[in-house]
């Protein structure tokens, strides 16, 4: 077993220790792990000065150039993989193989967006002779990012690779609860050789941090992943500043079950989607809608499959499911149940922690869920399935529809003609159809409504941290 990394800022090219910190725990047993630095207001001055000299370099940087030591970095991170999942699985509590997954799709961000560094075109718009008017993508500037504890590395990754990829400079305060893939990808692009100043890591109290950075110069930019509360305020800081923002927020995926597709097959799929990460996932499967003749067989294979989930500590090579990340997660899933019980859903299996030290709570489904369960409306962002029947197509998109929310959606079908009603009609940045997969590094993910603004990834991805600048440039003065 690897050591827990050390967690330190990286300012400038360099590692600092600050004389304030937060403990670190292990969501699994709740001992302490680690202490996490908390920056003070000079250390995020240094970051800002540090980040100002690194995108006046690294603007400057040819593509090819800035895509080698995303490629280098990326590949020093698959050769530590190991070490990198241990110390995830540790401070998250993920199983350890879901743990190497993510650090192989952090790569896969740094490689895509490498790639699309490359292929950052611009355009010649024909005119009259004597005149061109040619368009620039250029890097925005530098970046005030703040990544969630979820994905503790491939969340930083995603954000990290489009600034860089384009040519940004980027402070980053990752997540205090869960800080080491972000120490990991700091130590990559350092012995890559990424020039000092063009990366910096911060940690602290989340609110005085981006309220500090947002306004001042160099940030051009602000992107944000975590909850749609969290996204509304930092929007709000950057707009009086007029910054432009990326927020990737908060979702509630709709599942519809057709009635020409096998019940079973499609509770077995969802079932390994719902405990993957515990449920903590933005895109997590929640809120299915079963047409009424699948329905009782779709119940019945869900709750059997969600029973023989093996919980336990994530680094046990046999656990399928670890504990939820924090106290904050299990209150919540413990609120939404009661609720939805006292108003009369059916919890036909979980609904209650399990043993009393980590964080561990069930796959829990709730059934028959009238329409005020609060867990209809609010992400539970944890292992919990809502399924609830429906008569028809069109009474499942419009119940897809319903909350503010539009990140992920899914739907087994075979039928092309209920693919068309699907992508015409719900609501949503990702759509999946016979796969609880909503994103890979080379297809653009993002909300709409309150699940966000702006796209990560696919070809899209790199725009977000770019301006555009038009050259109108006549041959002769006039
Ligand atoms: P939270 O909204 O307080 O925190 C989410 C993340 O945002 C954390 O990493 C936190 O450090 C950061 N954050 C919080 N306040 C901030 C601020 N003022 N400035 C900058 N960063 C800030 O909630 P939480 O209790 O940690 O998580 C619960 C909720 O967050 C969930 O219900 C879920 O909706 C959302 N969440 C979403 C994602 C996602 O991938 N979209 C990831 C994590 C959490």
């Amino acid at each position: 077993m690897s050591a827990y990394p050390e967690i330190r800022l990286y300012i400038g090219g360099h590692w600092r220790k600050t004389a304030e910190t937060l403990p670190i725990l292990n969501p699994a047993d709740e001992t302490v792990l680690g202490q996490c630095p908390v920056a003070t207001t000079a250390d995020l001055d240094d970051a800002l000065e540090a980040a100002a000299k690194g995108f006046a370099l690294w603007s400057r940087t040819s593509p090819h150039k800035r895509a080698a030591v995303l490629l280098k970095a990326a590949a020093l991170m698959r050769e530590r993989q190991e070490e990198i999942a241990q110390s995830i699985t540790r401070e998250h509590g993920k199983p350890i193989a879901q743990a190497r997954l993510e650090v192989i799709r952090g790569c896969e961000f740094f490689e895509w967006d490498a790639g699309e560094a490359t292929r950052i075109y611009g355009r010649v718009i024909p005119s009259e002779p004597g005149i061109r008017y040619i368009v620039h993508h250029q890097p925005i500037g530098t970046v005030a990012a703040f990544s969630p504890w979820n994905f503790p590395m491939s969340q930083p990754c995603r954000k990290i690779a489009g600034a860089i990829a384009s040519g940004c400079s980027i402070i980053i305060k990752a997540a205090e609860e869960t800080p080491a893939g972000a120490v990991h990808i700091a130590n990559a692009l350092h012995d890559a050789g990424l020039p000092p100043g063009v990366f910096n890591l911060v940690f602290g109290v989340p609110a005085d941090i981006s309220s500090y950075l947002i306004p001042r110069q160099p940030v051009r930019m602000v992107a944000f992943t975590g909850s749609t509360a969290v996204g509304k305020w930092l929007t709000e800081r950057a707009a009086r500043v007029m910054k432009p923002v990326l927020m990737e927020l908060g979702g509630h995926a709709p599942v519809v079950v057709c009635d020409d597709v096998d019940p079973v097959e499609a509770a077995r799929i969802s079932v390994i989607r719902k405990s993957r990460n515990q449920g903590q996932v933005c895109t997590s499967p929640t809120r299915f809608f079963v047409m009424k003749d699948l329905y009782k067989s779709f119940c019945t294979e869900f709750v059997e499959r969600a029973k023989a989930i093996r919980i336990g500590n994530g680094l046990d090579p046999e656990t399928q499911m670890g504990p939820v990340a924090n106290d904050r997660r299990l209150a919540a899933l413990e609120v939404l149940t009661a609720d939805a019980r006292a108003k009369g859903a059916k919890v036909l299996t979980g609904g209650e922690r399990v043993g009393n030290r980590g964080y561990f709570y069930p796959v829990t489904v709730l059934a028959d869920l009238p329409d005020d369960a609060r867990a209809l409306t609010e992400e539970p962002f944890g292992p919990m399935a809502l399924i609830n029947p429906v008569n028809s197509l069109e009474e499942a998109i419009e119940k897809a529809n319903s909350l503010p929310f539009g990140l992920a959606a899914y739907a087994f079908t075979h039928s092309a003609r209920n693919v068309d009603l699907l992508t015409d009609g719900v609501e949503c940045g990702n759509l999946s159809i016979n796969t609880l997969e909503a994103s890979v590094a080379e297809t653009p993910f993002g909300g709409v409504k309150e699940s966000g603004f702006g796209r990560e990834g696919g070809a899209e991805g790199l725009h977000q941290y770019m301006i555009v600048k038009n050259v109108s440039h006549r041959l002769e003065m006039q």
